[in-house]
C-alpha cells in the first residue's frame, strides 16, 4: 500500500514537502474546511511551548494564562513530563483493562493517599468522569436506596461537560438548547442557598424518595469564577448525613491544587462521597477520574468501563504531574502567586472602575469582574489581551478568567498584570 492511498487528497508534492511545514494547513480557511465549526477560534495557531510561554506559528511570542483552560499544571514541555512520556511510551503505552495496569495502580495509590477517596475508575475526560459519576449515583440509588427512579440535583450556571447527561446536568440553557430531548432525572437549585436545595428536596421526596445526589462544583468555574460558600458545603454535607443523599463534588476545574488546596472540597470545608477530576490531572494529556469513598463504591465488572481508561501512557505521565506537583511544593506556589495576582488585579480594577468593578477567586483560579454598565464583555477584553501577548480566557460574558500553569513565577504574574493594564489602558481610552 502506498502512502497515496492513505491520504486520498495528497498529491505527490505535498508528500514530499517539509515535515515541519505545517503552516499551510493551519490556513484559518483551511482549516475549517475540514475540522467542524463547533468552537469560536482566536486567528493564531499555537506551535511551541515552553514553562508558561507559547509561541504563535509567525513566532509572537504569548505569555500563558489560560493553560488549556486550567489543564497544563506544569505549564509545557516540563523536562518531568517529557521523560515520562519518553520512558512510558518505550515501555509500554497501552494494553487494556482486561490485564492489571501497574501504573494505573500507582496512580490510584497517590490519589486515595491524598484524597478522602477510597477508589478510583479512570476515563479520558471531565464530561466522562462526571457521566460514570452520574451512573455511579444513580446505581447507589437503586441498590441503597432503594429509589426507582433516582434524581440528581445540580445548579444554576453550573458546568459539567457537553455529553447529554452531563449538558443536562448542566444548569445553564445556552448549553442544552437544540439537544433535547435532555436525560432525565435532574433539577436544578440556585448555587450556594441552602433554603432553596432543602426545600427543593422536600418537594420531590414528599411522596417517595428520589433524590440520590447532589452534584455541584466547589467553585463554578465557566458560571464566571463564583467561589461555593463554606457555609454552604457545610450545611450540605450534614444534610446529605442525615438523610443518606450523595454529595457529589465536580472537581474537573479547580481540583489538583488549583485552589491552593489539592481538591476545592478542602477548601469548601466538606468532604464529599464522590467527587470527579480530570482538566490539571494529566497536566495535559487526556485523564479523567471518578473517586469514591468505599460506601458508595457499588459499580461491578460489566457495568462501567473504558477501552483507553487509565491505560499506562497517561497514567505514567499523571502519576509524574501528581509526584512533581509535591516535590515542588506547588501548592504554597498557587497559594503565593494566587495573592499576588489578586492584589495586582485588585488595583487594576480600581483603576479602571469605568470597565470593572473587583475580583475573585481563590489560588491560581481568578476572575477580573467587569462593570456591567461598561457596554464592553469579557471576550472584548480577551481579545485585545492577545494583541498585547498575554492569553487569558472568559468566564460567562462578565468574567475574564485567568487560569495560568501552577510553576507561574512572580515575574511572570507581574509581567500579566502589566500586559493587562496596558489592555485595559487600550479600551478604557477607545
Ligand atoms: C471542563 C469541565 C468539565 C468538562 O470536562 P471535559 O474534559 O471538557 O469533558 C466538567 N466540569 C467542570 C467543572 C469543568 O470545568
Amino acid at each position: 500500500m502506498t502512502s497515496q492511498t492513505l491520504i486520498p487528497d495528497a498529491s505527490p508534492a505535498d508528500l514530499n514537502a517539509p515535515a515541519n511545514d505545517a503552516s499551510a494547513a493551519f490556513e484559518p480557511a483551511q482549516f475549517d474546511q475540514h475540522v467542524m465549526a463547533t468552537y469560536g477560534r482566536f486567528p493564531i495557531a499555537l506551535e511551541r511551548g515552553e514553562g508558561c510561554r507559547l509561541w504563535d506559528s509567525e513566532g509572537r511570542e504569548y505569555l500563558d494564562f489560560v493553560a488549556g483552560i486550567a489543564t497544563c499544571t506544569l505549564g509545557h514541555a516540563h523536562p518531568k513530563m517529557i521523560a515520562a512520556a519518553g520512558e512510558q511510551m518505550k515501555k509500554l503505552h497501552h494494553v487494556s483493562n482486561l490485564y492489571y495496569i501497574p501504573e494505573q495502580g500507582a496512580l490510584a495509590q497517590w490519589l486515595t493517599k491524598h484524597s478522602c477517596a477510597d477508589r478510583v475508575f479512570f476515563c479520558n475526560s471531565g464530561a466522562e468522569a462526571n457521566e460514570g459519576a452520574i451512573k455511579l449515583a444513580r446505581k447507589y440509588g437503586h441498590t441503597e436506596l432503594g429509589i426507582e427512579a433516582p434524581i440528581v440535583i445540580t445548579a444554576k450556571a453550573s458546568f459539567h461537560g457537553r455529553t447529554l447527561a452531563t449538558v443536562t446536568a448542566t444548569g445553564q440553557p445556552k448549553y442544552q438548547k437544540n439537544f433535547n430531548p435532555l436525560v432525565p432525572g435532574f433539577h436544578y437549585v440556585p448555587y450556594n442557598d441552602i433554603e432553596a436545595l432543602k426545600a427543593t428536596i422536600a418537594e420531590l421526596d414528599a411522596e417517595q424518595r428520589q433524590v440520590a445526589a447532589i452534584l455541584l462544583e466547589p467553585m463554578q468555574g465557566e458560571g464566571g469564577v463564583c467561589p461555593g460558600n463554606p457555609i454552604y458545603f457545610k450545611q450540605i454535607r450534614q444534610l446529605c448525613d442525615e438523610t443518606g443523599i450523595l454529595l457529589m463534588l465536580d472537581e474537573v476545574q479547580v481540583g489538583m491544587g488549583r485552589t491552593g488546596n489539592l481538591w476545592g472540597y478542602e477548601t469548601v470545608g466538606a468532604e464529599p462521597d464522590i467527587f470527579t477530576s480530570a482538566k490539571g490531572l494529566g497536566g495535559g494529556v487526556p485523564i479523567g477520574a471518578i473517586l469514591t469513598k468505599a460506601h458508595c463504591d457499588v459499580l461491578r465488572p460489566g457495568e462501567h468501563g473504558s477501552t483507553f481508561g487509565g491505560n499506562p501512557f497517561v497514567c505514567g505521565i499523571a502519576l509524574k504531574v501528581c509526584e512533581t506537583l509535591e516535590e515542588m511544593d506547588l501548592l504554597a506556589n498557587v497559594r503565593s502567586r494566587g495573592k499576588q495576582l489578586r492584589k495586582g488585579l485588585g488595583a487594576i480594577a480600581q483603576k479602571y472602575p469605568d470597565l470593572c468593578t473587583g475580583v475573585r477567586g481563590w489560588g491560581l483560579i481568578n476572575g477580573l469582574v467587569l462593570n456591567p454598565d461598561s457596554g464592553t464583555v469579557a471576550l472584548d477584553i480577551v481579545k485585545a489581551a492577545l494583541d498585547e501577548g498575554l492569553l487569558v480566557i472568559p468566564a460567562g460574558a462578565q468574567v475574564v478568567r485567568m487560569v495560568p500553569p501552577l510553576i507561574v513565577s512572580e515575574a511572570e504574574v507581574d509581567e500579566a498584570l502589566t500586559l493587562l493594564d496596558r489592555t485595559l489602558n487600550q479600551l478604557s481610552k477607545a
